[in-house]
């Protein structure tokens, strides 16, 4: 079993000011403890925060080729790690090894690379009449993170951050903080300076509040539930600093009448089901044709019903538990109340397979008859649960769309990417796929409405981090 019974603080690992208190990190396919970390207290959150303002001055000053190397070095350390941190990804939060593997630390890894490329980023000056605008690393920065994708986040906040010149103290989910602690252990090897990466775990209702409303922290980059975001904004603002969100999502997908059916529900339902459905930009709400409607439905549940659900640790796995006998207790809900709503199931549903009881598993649920105002189509349910939505006519299928709080992403599956991108102009979400387009790390993430108001990845999401100076000359 891990032990992480100290924080990386200051370049140094150190004992918590609580030492009575910790967190136990549970594998969902089985509910063994797998770790045990400490439960850091405001004292640890003052003294990391102190480290990373001692830190900045310097850091800030550091040239962007110094920047640059350390991140090649961090991301080849990372590669040397990458079977530690897949294992303590797929064990602590229950996604199929090769996933983690592939999506949750190569791409991670690859992603956190491309950010060596940008370190000249602030060095980029607007020289306008007598004016110049120039770039200034934001200073503190404090990045709380969910468990769905913990090491993905961490490095689309971690990237921009250490490319501008900025520090960090880093709050992973008390659910998955092992990736974190393996960085520390990057950091401590590559010889980063003390204090512009410091690690704390804890219970964000116990010290998140107290990071984000600390006055040493100029911004929080803040990824969670939009519930979370909504104290981490309160907690902020006394103090004026800037808060990046990245919150839920209800994401719809439209297909048009003359789409390729099968192409566009293969690529549908593999997205809702992907991570067990815990994927904030979830296509989690199918709109199709009426026409075309029954089609749809049996080609969605014959995908659905291809996965292989089970241990993790099995290379043939597709999906395995969800994170949390917790997480998999609301789905359930959701799905009930989906029921009495008068959804239909297809296929999934409450029950799952005796072998499975022992883990947080959940089938690939599909529902049908979904009305765009029920509770299943509204709410984010965060597990693997489609809604197939009929609709009428195009402009309905754009009204369904943005009927919802959120406006994380969306797709558009239509005769051609023209057509598509017709629809896409006019749903308002911070990400459209169409035609079966991929997310890439160049592209800006991030959502409309209450999905947040931040933008991670590539040049765009390196602006979160720096200020803008005016210095104008006589
Ligand atoms: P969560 O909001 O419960 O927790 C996220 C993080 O916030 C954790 O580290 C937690 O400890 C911390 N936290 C909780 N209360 C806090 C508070 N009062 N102050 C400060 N920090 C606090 O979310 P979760 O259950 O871990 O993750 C699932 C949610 O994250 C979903 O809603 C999902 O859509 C969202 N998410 C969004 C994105 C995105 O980029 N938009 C990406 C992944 C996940």
């Amino acid at each position: 079993m891990h032990s992480y019974q100290q924080f990386y603080i200051n370049g140094q690992w150190q004992t918590p000011a609580n030492q009575d208190q910790s967190i136990a990190v549970i594998n969902p396919a089985n509910g063994e403890q797998i770790a045990i970390t400490a439960s850091a207290d405001l004292a640890d959150v003052d003294s990391a925060i102190g480290a990373a303002k001692k830190a900045f001055p310097e850091w800030s000053r550091a040239s962007s080729q110094q920047r640059k190397q350390f991140i090649v070095a961090i991301a080849d350390e990372m590669q040397n790690r990458l079977e530690d941190l897949s294992q303590a990804i797929s064990q602590s939060m229950g996604c199929p090894i090769h996933h983690a593997r592939e999506v949750q630390v190569q791409a991670s890894i690859d992603a956190f690379r491309e950010f060596a490329d940008m370190t000249d980023y602030v060095d980029e000056a607007e020289h306008l009449e007598n004016v110049t605008h120039f770039k200034v690393p934001i200073g503190v920065c404090v990045l709380i993170n969910p468990w769905n994708y913990p090491l993905s986040q961490l490095v689309g906040k971690l990237g921009p951050a250490m490319a501008t010149g900025c520090t960090v103290v880093v709050k992973p989910s008390e659910q998955t903080p092992l990736q974190d602690f393996i960085m520390a252990e990057i950091f401590a090897k590559v010889g980063v300076p003390a204090g512009v990466f410091n690690v704390i775990s804890g219970y964000g209702h116990k010290i998140g509040e107290h990071l984000c409303a600390h006055v040493d922290v100029d911004m929080v980059s803040f990824t969670g539930s939009t519930a979370a975001g909504v104290k981490v904004a309160q907690a902020s603002a006394p103090t004026i600093k800037r808060v990046c969100q990245e919150l839920g999502g209800k994401s719809a997908m439209i297909i048009t009448e003359d789409a390729d059916l099968e192409t566009a529900v293969t690529f549908g339902v593999g997205d809702v089901m992907f991570n067990s459905g815990q994927t904030c930009s979830a296509l989690t709400r199918m709109l199709v044709p009426q026409s075309r409607y029954d089609e749809a439905v049996a080609l969605a549940k014959n995908v659905a019903e291809q996965n292989i659900v089970g241990d993790p640790l099995n290379e043939k796995t597709t999906m395995g538990p969800l994170s949390s006998l917790a997480q998999k207790q609301r789905v359930l809900d959701y799905i009930h109340t989906g029921i009495k709503e008068g959804a239909r199931i297809v296929t999934g549903g409450t029950e799952t397979s005796p072998l499975l009881q022992n883990g947080a598993y959940v089938m690939p649920t599909i529902f049908a008859d979904v009305g765009n105002e029920m509770t299943i189509a509204q709410q984010e349910i965060f597990g693997p649960v489609l809604c197939i939505i009929a609709y009428e006519n195009e402009q309905q299928a754009i009204e369904m769309a943005n009927d919802s709080v959120y406006g994380l992403a969306s797709a558009v599956f239509a005769k051609d990417n023209q057509s598509a991108i017709h629809i896409a102009r006019q749903i308002r979400a911070g990400q459209c796929y169409i035609q079966g387009g991929y997310f890439n790390t160049q592209g800006a993430f991030g959502g409309f409405k209450q999905s947040g108001n931040g933008r991670e990845w590539g040049r765009e999401g390196l602006r979160e981090y720096v200020e803008l100076q005016a210095v104008f000359s006589g």
